[in-house]
């Protein structure tokens, strides 16, 4: 059974020692609910929970979210998932395990709890899209076989699995496709474009361009994307999504390194290397449907949330020396 006793609600948010999860398991706080973090700490760190130690509203647990979890809760986040090209192409088959087999476990966890779920989905399921900007409607051009296959088609799966148990059991769901993200609490070896150049920069090393730097990404900061998942979830039963999360000011791969290095005031270099197989060539989100629905749009430019951004990265260096990999869990 559901504990609906008020507003106050136990919450679990699986990936909630990750990036964007911990950004997420701060609001839910704040809004006075009650906590469960599931992960298994494979990209996220407790680094990124440490403030909540003794929090007496939150709960950590350490559990790979591809086996089955026995907990009552009122709603799940799940966001259990390597979100980097690094880490998700470190342990492919586990990759899609994890979007496969744990969607079905959270689904099937929200179906005996009757409780609502929500999916952090990806615009990954557009692959490299032929459609500019992308809209929900559009089914994407995503490679089955690639390098990127098996967290976009593991992705893809997990929706379908949504919206299956939306139709099938009438589950409440609720599936956010998420453009990139970046903030502070990002893996400072995760690969990721704005975490690399940013470190790249911080220490004088060559920012690394893959390609000729002409793709383009719409970086949207943390806090925003937060704010959508909250309004999100908060909707009738009625919407269930997929709904575009992100931001749609959209810039080159070349204009973000020469943003970074001016705000570091680096003396680092550009070094252009091999573009990565299936890299997409453009992503912008259309986020219509989001205004429309949740009422909400970012509101944090580009520079504000890199300035940041910088500054969490900054403050971590002196702890990074003699770790050359950054790796800091
Ligand atoms: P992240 O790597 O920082 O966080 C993912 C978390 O999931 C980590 O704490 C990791 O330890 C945990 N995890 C991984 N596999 C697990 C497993 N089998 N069982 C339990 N926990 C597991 O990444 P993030 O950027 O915070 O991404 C969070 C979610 O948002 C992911 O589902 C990702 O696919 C999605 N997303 C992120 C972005 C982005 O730009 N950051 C874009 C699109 C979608
Ligand atoms: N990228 C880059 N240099 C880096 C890391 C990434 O030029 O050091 C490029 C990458 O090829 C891609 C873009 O930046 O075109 C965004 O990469 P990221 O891994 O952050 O996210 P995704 O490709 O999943 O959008």
């Amino acid at each position: 059974m559901a504990r609906l006793y008020d507003s106050r609600k136990r919450i679990l948010v699986t990936g909630g020692a990750g990036f964007i999860g911990s950004h997420l398991v701060d609001r839910l706080l704040e809004q006075g609910h009650d906590v469960l973090c599931a992960d298994n700490l494979f990209t996220g760190s407790k680094r990124n929970i440490d403030q909540f130690h003794n929090h007496p509203r939150f709960e950590f647990m350490r559990h790979d979210v591809t086996f089955p979890l026995y907990v009552e809760v009122d709603e799940i986040y799940n966001l259990a998932c390597p979100a980097s090209p690094v880490h998700y192409q470190h342990d492919p088959v586990q990759t899609t395990k994890t979007s496969v087999h744990g969607a079905i476990n959270v689904l099937g966890l929200a179906k005996r709890l009757g409780i609502r779920v929500f999916q952090a989905s990806t615009s990954e399921v557009y692959g490299d899209p032929t459609v500019h900007p992308q809209t929900e409607a559009y089914w994407g051009n995503v490679n089955p076989i690639g390098p990127r296959s098996c967290y976009d088609e593991g992705k893809r799966c997990a929706e379908t699995l949504f919206f299956d148990y939306h139709r099938q059991h009438q589950l409440d769901i609720k599936v956010a496709r998420i453009f990139n993200t970046y903030g502070p609490r990002m893996h400072p070896a995760d690969g990721r474009v704005v975490s690399n150049f940013i470190m790249q920069a911080l220490r004088d090393e060559p920012i690394t361009i893959f390609g000729d730097g002409s793709q383009t990404r719409s970086f949207c900061y943390v806090d925003d994307l937060v704010e959508g998942f909250l309004r999100l979830m908060a909707t009738g039963p009625e919407i269930t999504g997929p709904v575009n999360l992100g931001n749609p000011n959209e810039f080159t791969i070349n204009e973000l390194a020469r943003t970074i290095v001016e705000m570091t005031g680096s003396k680092s270099e550009v070094v252009y290397l091999d573009l990565p197989q299936d890299d997409p060539r453009q992503r912008q989100p259309d986020i219509s449907l989001a205004k429309q629905t949740l009422d909400w749009q970012p509101t944090i430019e580009l520079e504000k949330g890199l300035g940041w951004t910088i500054d969490y990265f900054r403050a971590l260096l002196p702890e990074l020396v003699g770790n050359g990999s950054g790796n800091s869990t």
